[in-house]
């Protein structure tokens, strides 16, 4: 039996992989599986020059055929509102393209980002980091230990943050070994992954992954990243219980966006769905300025409204913070939501 695990590991790594590069890069052969006419879009798909288009299969099946209004289609599909700059967004809207070392931000007092990959396994047109120049923040293994000196210097580094792109892009082996040199920093509690990827390739969860991640002393916390209830599955519920039943905090960071989650009952749903899955609601963003994405932009007052609503449905436990990032701030900025009796 012992000698059937690594085939068995390396059978699900593969599918992952597979997975991703299967993954749709051309928004006519998208448009076609979904039973959808190419002409409403036609005119969008230039925007694939300023990020291009990514979408794995596995999220594909969760859309409705034949939807132009498909929510999370609408996370993905280029449209011709990209091209047109607007004035007020930006190319980096948080002001982050200034890293500490290379592949390391610290805009925390006690926590860092390690930009472990610059791409991701899906392409959201909402994203704040569209345009991030990931070429001048990828070191080789080597010069991770840059990286890793920074944070044995500063004792008040306690959480250690994978982020990206999408972290999980990164392979296994390299994964466990950055993890056990952070373990061996003793003023590091807590190893933190932002992803978006199992819930994309929900196959990204391996055992290699359960392994490495859960087999040090330091506290594991996942944060996932899921806009819409119809983002969850039978299939993603299967991938991240044992992550849960190892003992991992499961949370969910969603964007407020226009068109695909922007009521309080989607935001409702939202919250139940993860929820049942073991993954707790933790913070509700609403859009970062950034260049590109201002068609999914809702006012303030909208989003407000729309909390208010959620409050009055949903137990406290379910409720997202509402907030927004606001570049060189020590923490996410709450949105005040003046309640009315
Ligand atoms: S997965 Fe996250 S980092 Fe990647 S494009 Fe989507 S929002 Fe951006």
């Amino acid at each position: 039996m012992a000698q059937m695990i690594p085939k068995i590991l390396t059978a699900v790594e593969t599918s992952w992989q597979k997975e991703l590069a299967q993954a749709y890069r051309d928004p006519s052969k998208l448009l076609e599986v979904l039973d959808l006419p190419t002409e409403p879009f036609q005119a969008g798909f230039a925007a694939r020059k300023l990020f291009p288009l990514m979408v794995p299969r596995p999220f594909v099946r969760r859309m409705r055929k034949g939807d132009v209004n498909d929510p999370l289609l609408r996370q993905v599909m280029t449209l011709e509102q990209e091209l047109t700059a607007v004035s007020g967004y930006s190319e980096d809207p948080l002001d982050e393209q200034q890293s500490a070392v290379p592949g390391l931000l610290h805009k925390y007092q006690s926590r860092v980002l390690m930009i472990i990959r610059g791409g991701c396994a899906v392409n959201c047109r909402y994203c704040f980091r569209r345009h991030f120049p990931y070429a001048d923040n990828s070191p080789s293994k080597a010069g991770w230990q840059q990286a890793l000196e920074y944070i044995r210097a500063d004792q008040q580094i306690d959480e250690v943050i994978y982020s990206g792109g999408d972290p999980l892009m990164a392979k296994d082996d390299f994964l466990a070994w950055l993890s056990s040199e952070i373990a061996a920093i003793p003023h590091v509690r807590r190893l933190r992954i932002h992803t978006r990827l199992p819930v994309v390739i929900p196959s990204r969860i391996t055992r290699e992954l359960l392994d490495w991640f859960t087999g040090t002393r330091l506290q594991p916390v996942m944060v996932l990243h899921i806009n819409h209830a119809n983002e969850m599955d039978d299939e993603l519920e299967r991938a991240v219980k044992p992550l849960r039943d190892a003992g991992v905090t499961l949370l969910n960071q969603a964007v407020l966006l226009k068109g695909v989650n922007d009521s309080v009952q989607a935001q409702v749903e939202l919250s139940e769905s993860v929820f049942a899955a073991g993954i707790m609601p933790y913070y509700l963003h609403v859009l970062d300025k950034v260049q590109g994405a201002a068609h999914f932009d809702l006012a303030e007052s909208q989003a407000r409204d729309i909390m208010a609503g959620v409050i009055k449905r949903l137990p406290g436990y379910l409720v997202p913070k509402l907030v927004r990032e606001i570049g060189n701030q020590p923490g996410k900025t709450p949105i005040d939501l003046h309640l009315q009796p």
